[in-house]
């Protein structure tokens, strides 16, 4: 038996067709109408039926599960605020399971994508998990005792917005020195161009400069993967911030292992290491207190439909044992 993961970013919407044990059999792919909610409903029905051309009979999927960005309710029904798309308060579920012949669960993408990890990734075997995902932001999830945490209201696990910095940079949330601020891609993007400055670090950063005297993200990407001195070390500071996140996480959570997502995260070892260490530098009771294990994402870019559509399974499987 099936079920259906569709993920919902600022410029497309995947949707697959996923088996019990995380496998997509089929996918497919549209751009969003993100300012028109009646056209995104339309969308989202749409992918629905796309996706069941692939089956026998409608009877083999059991439930359909939408990953969105933004904060969603603790019942995992209402959109009450998508920051790339034109939902507000919006009772998608509802909406939703009125046009289409099965059970449907919203779930925050980082979420969907950290559920992902835990059951099918760098996290399985892990009971307590915490998973940051560095892209834009930085985005997260927390999965305690085998459960996703969603916090009282549904909008827990915002781990992008824990102080690392008092009176840092502005964050988008309308705080300062939040963690996304020192631990995102635009972070990254920022300290090298920082580092671009420093008389014999900076040499290769400065001459990949473009037009407008700055670095972007493409030529840092080609820096990395080069392994640049001055863009690994970027990374490096990139890497000691997150660690700070951490060990502030691990006071918290006391998760076993901590998994790193998002495309910086392909650096490997290169990022792992500098967390690793400013994460031990950094822990409370330093010395006296057992050690988290740091792995790198494995589910990439299908993270988000593939935990949606366990998240769906989970629904379903919920739903059909309290009927009995
Ligand atoms: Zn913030």
């Amino acid at each position: 038996m099936l079920t259906i993961g569709i993920d919902i970013g600022g410029t497309k919407i995947a949707g697959a067709l996923v088996t019990a044990d995380g496998t997509p059999v089929r996918q497919t792919k549209i751009p969003t109408p993100a300012s028109d909610p009646r056209a995104l409903e339309d969308a989202i029905v749409d992918t629905v039926a796309s996706l069941m051309e692939g089956t026998s009979s409608s009877g083999e999927v059991l439930a359909v599960g939408i990953a969105a960005a933004g904060f969603i309710d603790a019942t995992a029904s209402r959109v009450y605020y998508a920051p790339n798309i034109a939902w507000r308060n919006e009772p998608l579920r509802e909406r939703i399971e009125a046009r289409i012949p099965y059970p449907v669960v919203i779930e925050n993408d980082a979420n969907a994508a950290g559920w992902a990890e835990y059951r099918f990734g760098a996290g399985r075997m892990h009971a307590h998990m915490t998973m940051l995902t560095i892209g834009t932001g930085v985005g997260g999830a927390v999965v305690v005792d085998g459960q996703l945490f969603r916090g009282g209201f549904g909008v827990g696990a915002e781990l992008g917005h824990i102080l690392v910095e008092p009176n840092g940079e502005l964050c988008g949330c309308g705080q300062r020195g939040c963690i996304e601020q020192y631990g995102s891609g635009r972070a990254l993007l920022r300290f090298a161009n920082e580092l671009a400055e420093d008389e014999q670090l900076g040499a290769g950063l400065r001459a990949a400069r473009g037009a407008d005297g700055r670095i972007d993200s493409d030529s840092l990407k080609r820096l990395l993967s080069e392994g640049e001195s001055g863009a690994m070390s970027a990374l490096t500071t990139l890497g000691e911030w997150i660690g700070r996140a951490c060990a502030i996480l691990g006071a918290v959570l006391d998760p076993n292992i901590f998994v790193i997502g998002g495309g910086v995260a392909l650096a490997g070892e290169a990022l792992l290491k500098p967390i690793r260490e400013s994460y031990i530098q950094h822990m409370p009771g330093r010395g006296f207190h057992p050690e988290a294990e740091f792995a790198v994402a494995q589910m990439l870019n299908d993270a988000g439909v593939i935990g949606a559509a366990d998240l769906a399974r989970q629904h379903y499987e919920k739903l059909h044992s309290s009927g009995r």
